[in-house]
């Protein structure tokens, strides 16, 4: 088994659930994962599907994670979509969104027009 390039005591071990970030978006790889100090390195194969992947959904490599404040108003919080996401998403002041709530993240999708007409 080898040993793991970090801590330099730990084994290498498979593991199935590697969890990799990219551009804002979760995946699964396989890979090792160091038995003592936990480090993980996931398969080079399969960070580059997933990279390849994200790519299509057109997630990469424009850099997602944006960090704004939440301001009050009235009783509520609202959140402001900066500019160049409304620009590069098309939305407007009658665009509906879904919000979801996903572990401790919020998703907010625009819902598209086209998608609408097929409804
Ligand atoms: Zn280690």
């Amino acid at each position: 088994m080898k040993k793991c390039p970090v801590c330099k005591q730990g084994n290498l071990e498979q593991t199935k659930n590697i969890i990799l970030e990219i551009g804002g978006y979760v995946f699964i790889a396989k890979g090792h994962r160091c038995s003592k100090c936990g480090e993980e390195f996931p398969y080079e194969k399969e960070t580059q599907d997933f990279i390849e992947t994200a790519r299509k959904m057109g997630v990469w490599p424009e850099p997602l994670k944006l960090y704004r404040h939440l301001s009050r108003s009235g009783k509520g919080l609202v959140f402001r979509i900066p500019t160049d996401l409304e620009k590069q998403l098309h939305l407007t002041d009658n665009t509906e969104i879904a919000i979801t709530k996903l572990g401790n993240k919020i998703i907010i999708e625009p819902e598209s027009v086209s998608e609408h007409k097929n409804i």
